[in-house]
């Protein structure tokens, strides 16, 4: 068995598609792609994809290997979600040849669900009790939203207070029995996160996400021990050796995601490392079925595992949905908030191919909002 065509697919509204053939018929379904720069990924695909020609696809961790390291240069979304991607389809073809679903191979189901959350609110929350009350009517359990849009790095008595009563208005439609996350999106510097964390721990959110940057992971021990709310952080990370300092800072929750973060391989030892820290895993996938699908296989195999990111009427959704490239939708349904396990083989979803290379046709070129200050200055998204 040989790789012979790997075929990469722009699609709305906002994804990148791989899809890699072997002489044999199999073919596998990767999702590589960083939200707003897949034209770039789409690139880094192409030049990966001369380690693969050729080959045989089933050893998925020497070709993890080789992608990842062989050119020296490594690490980085670009290069990381171009390897998640692939990895993926590797998968995705190792389960197929052998008829069993990625979760067997990966030693077995340790659950039959996975809870999944939804977006409610957009960039800029307002008016959220009806958008709460229509997650919930759909099925869902728990929700995610921004704390804010844009707000001053270091925050005033008034946006303080409005983040305080938002979460409010949606515990107040959810109540004791659901749950919300709340992501600070990096938007407000450390100083105003630890002002901010206590007063949001008496509307008991399940997580705060990202209440830093990224780049001032060196002061997250600081906001950990100061908040009486689990943090959550990670979809900015792209490897085991990214996830370690902040998984010793004291992290509740740690957040890859699967097209960015090396793909299943690599998520699967996050996973396994963030466990020796007593901390779940909550993959982060605001992407399209692959993404989700890749997400699934690792969540019924992980058992330190909370819950699971899916894009179902996210804010970003806006020329196609998810299941606009699925054969059955089926697979993602969540009647109870949970999509629950098949034996479907593979990553256990089928792509509509038909629907995936019309929409290439059409492409996108989406690109993540870009803010100011009052005074002209940039704004974190
Ligand atoms: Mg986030």
């Amino acid at each position: 068995m040989r790789i012979t065509r790997i075929e990469t697919f722009l699609v709305p509204p906002r994804w990148l598609l791989c899809r890699v053939e072997t002489d044999d018929g199999v073919v596998g379904w990767g999702e590589p792609v960083v939200e707003g720069r897949a034209e770039t990924v789409r690139a880094a695909v192409g030049e990966l994809s001369d380690l693969l020609i050729g080959e045989d696809p089933t050893p998925v961790e020497h070709h993890w290997q080789r992608l990842t390291k062989a050119a020296f240069y490594r690490g980085g979304p670009v290069l990381s979600s171009a390897v998640a991607g692939l990895d993926q389809a590797l998968w995705d073809i190792a389960g197929k040849r052998l008829g069993v679903p990625v979760h067997q191979l990966l030693g077995g189901p340790v659950r039959d669900r996975v809870r999944v959350y939804g977006w409610v609110g957009g960039d800029d929350p307002a008016e959220l009790a009806d958008a709460v009350s229509a997650r919930v009517e759909s099925g869902l359990t728990a929700v995610k939203m921004n704390a804010s849009g844009v707000m001053g790095r270091s925050a005033t008595v008034r946006e303080i207070d409005a983040v305080v009563d938002r979460l409010a208005q949606v515990r107040d439609v959810l109540g004791p029995d659901r749950d919300v996350a709340v992501d600070f999106h990096g938007r407000f510097n450390a100083a105003t996160a630890r002002r901010v964390l206590p007063l949001l721990e008496p509307l008991r959110p399940m997580f705060v996400e990202e209440p830093l940057l990224p780049e001032y992971g060196h002061l997250l021990p600081d906001i950990v021990r100061c908040s009486p709310v689990p943090i959550a952080t990670g979809e900015r990370l792209y490897s085991r050796t990214d996830f370690l300092p902040a998984l010793q800072a004291g992290i509740a929750v740690a957040q890859p995601d699967l097209s960015h973060a090396g793909g299943i391989s690599e998520v699967r030892r996050i996973a396994s490392l963030a466990e020796t820290f007593d901390a779940v895993l909550a993959p982060h996938c605001p992407l399209g079925p692959v993404a989700l699908a890749a997400s699934l296989q690792v969540a019924f195999a992980t058992p330190n595992f909370l819950i699971q990111e899916q894009s179902i009427g996210i804010h970003y959704n806006k020329d196609a949905e998810m299941l606009d490239y699925v054969v059955d939708a089926g697979v993602f349904a969540f009647p109870d908030g949970n999509i629950h396990r098949t034996d479907a083989p593979g990553l256990g979803v089928e792509v509509d191919e038909d629907a995936v290379r019309r929409a290439d046709r059409v492409g996108h070129r989406w690109r993540p909002p870009v803010w100011s200050h009052e005074d002209g200055s940039f704004a974190e998204w």
